[in-house]
């Protein structure tokens, strides 16, 4: 699906060359400034290794020099950083009622963020997936204009999503069984980058990782917050996806049997608790009287207001999902011991109010002193999350030291 995880394999010398060149690319992504020196001497290549891998890198303007040089032992060194201005992917969120669009560059430039609210929840996905693929191309025709190659486009759907990019179920978009990767491409008319299909969880997971205000913590857990409620869990410093690729599924998980009933039959799922839909309509009673919510930003801005208005019954209600948010980051926390908790999604907006609670809950449940160690904190990144993730994806297969095509 995504090659993120999926570090190339040596088995022949083109393999070991691929293995390298990622293993200095990254080397440069986390030291640079550094110098050829450096990199032979903290990866272990030898020096003549480096010196052809750079070469070849700063050739395809995937490093550069910058000019600076360090002086070691009497011996100038010139310095190297990532250069991959010139590529960039795009990563596309596809949530029940709207799209998310980012495009970022190697380099890690966010060079555009669009969002449009689309009631994808009550369209057709023909009509979704004709609305997704407009977007991109309108994104990849603005890239290419300003002289960037695109290298790939990345969706996150919030459901299941299978090896092949097909969405077998996605609840909160009322999805069954849509070939979403291969509808995209016959849509964009097999485009000359690739096009590929993920869980919406992974990729914000994968965006904290990489950009979040806990970028680098190796064992990190973000919790999405929507219509649906996924995990996507960093283990080790990789995505955790189970033997199918299936795993992160908690939306359904059932903190209170006696709780509000879910659309999957039972009561009180984290999602009937926490979802952006239980959420609106447990704090805005009223909003159902107008019909389906296609658009959820405006209530949310009514729920900021009346919480900062100092509404006591919002307050209430607000300190209650607080809670229910700890009481599900507490079973990940005891399950996975990460080091952070990340939320993302409309418990941003929401987490002045709700993560006070959800912290003191958290600490309550957790059988290790200090939550293990985890802190609990609202995303950095915002609403756009699996977005900026989608486009780490897309970029990831220059990380693993393919070269793009000429
Ligand atoms: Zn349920």
């Amino acid at each position: 699906m995504i090659s993120v995880h999926n570090e190339p394999q040596p088995t022949d010398l083109g393999d070991v060359r691929v293995a390298n060149r990622a293993v200095v690319l990254r080397h440069v992504r986390v030291h640079a400034p550094c110098s050829r020196a450096d990199i032979a001497a903290q990866t272990g290549l030898n020096k003549a290794t480096v010196s052809s891998l750079v070469g070849e890198l700063i050739d395809r303007r995937l490093v550069r020099e910058t000019g600076l040089t360090e002086n070691r032992i009497g011996r100038p060194a010139t310095m190297l950083v990532l250069d991959g201005e010139p590529y960039a992917a795009l990563g596309l969120a596809l949530a029940a009622d709207e799209l998310v669009l980012v495009a970022a560059d190697l380099a890690g430039n966010r060079l555009l963020t669009w969002r449009r609210a689309l009631p994808v929840a009550v369209s057709s996905p023909t009509d979704t997936v004709r609305s997704v693929a407009d977007l991109a191309r309108r994104a990849a025709t603005r890239i290419t204009g300003g002289g960037r190659t695109v290298l790939g486009l990345t969706v996150g759907v919030p459901g299941l999503v299978d090896a092949t990019g097909a969405v077998p179920l996605a609840a909160a978009l009322g999805w069954h069984d849509v070939p979403l990767a291969a509808d995209l491409r016959a849509a964009l008319q097999d485009p000359p980058h690739t096009v590929t299909v993920d869980n919406d969880a992974n990729l914000a997971a994968l965006a904290e990782y990489r950009h979040g205000g806990h970028a680098g913590v190796p064992d990190l857990v973000h919790l999405t917050g929507g219509v649906g409620v996924g995990v996507g869990v960093i283990s080790a410093g990789r995505v955790l996806r189970g033997g199918r690729g299936l795993a992160g599924e908690i939306g359904h998980l059932s903190l209170d049997p006696s709780g509000p009933r879910c659309t999957c039959g039972r009561g009180g799922c984290v999602e009937a608790l926490l979802g952006l839909a239980a959420v609106v309509r447990r704090l805005l009673p009223d909003t159902a009287d107008d019909g389906p919510v296609t658009d959820y930003l405006p209530e949310l801005d009514r729920i900021r207001a009346l919480a900062r208005g100092g509404d006591p019954q919002t307050l209430a209600e607000l300190a209650g999902i607080g809670r229910h948010l700890g009481h599900t980051a507490s079973v990940l926390v005891n399950l996975l011991n990460p080091e952070a908790v990340t939320v993302g999604g409309h418990f941003v907006p929401l987490a002045p109010w709700l993560l006070p609670a959800a912290r003191t809950e958290l600490a309550a449940r957790v059988l290790a002193p200090q939550a293990g160690g985890a802190r609990l904190d609202a995303s950095t990144l915002g609403a756009t999350a699996t977005a900026l993730g989608g486009a780490v994806a897309a970029l990831a297969t220059i990380e693993s030291g393919r070269l793009p095509a000429r």
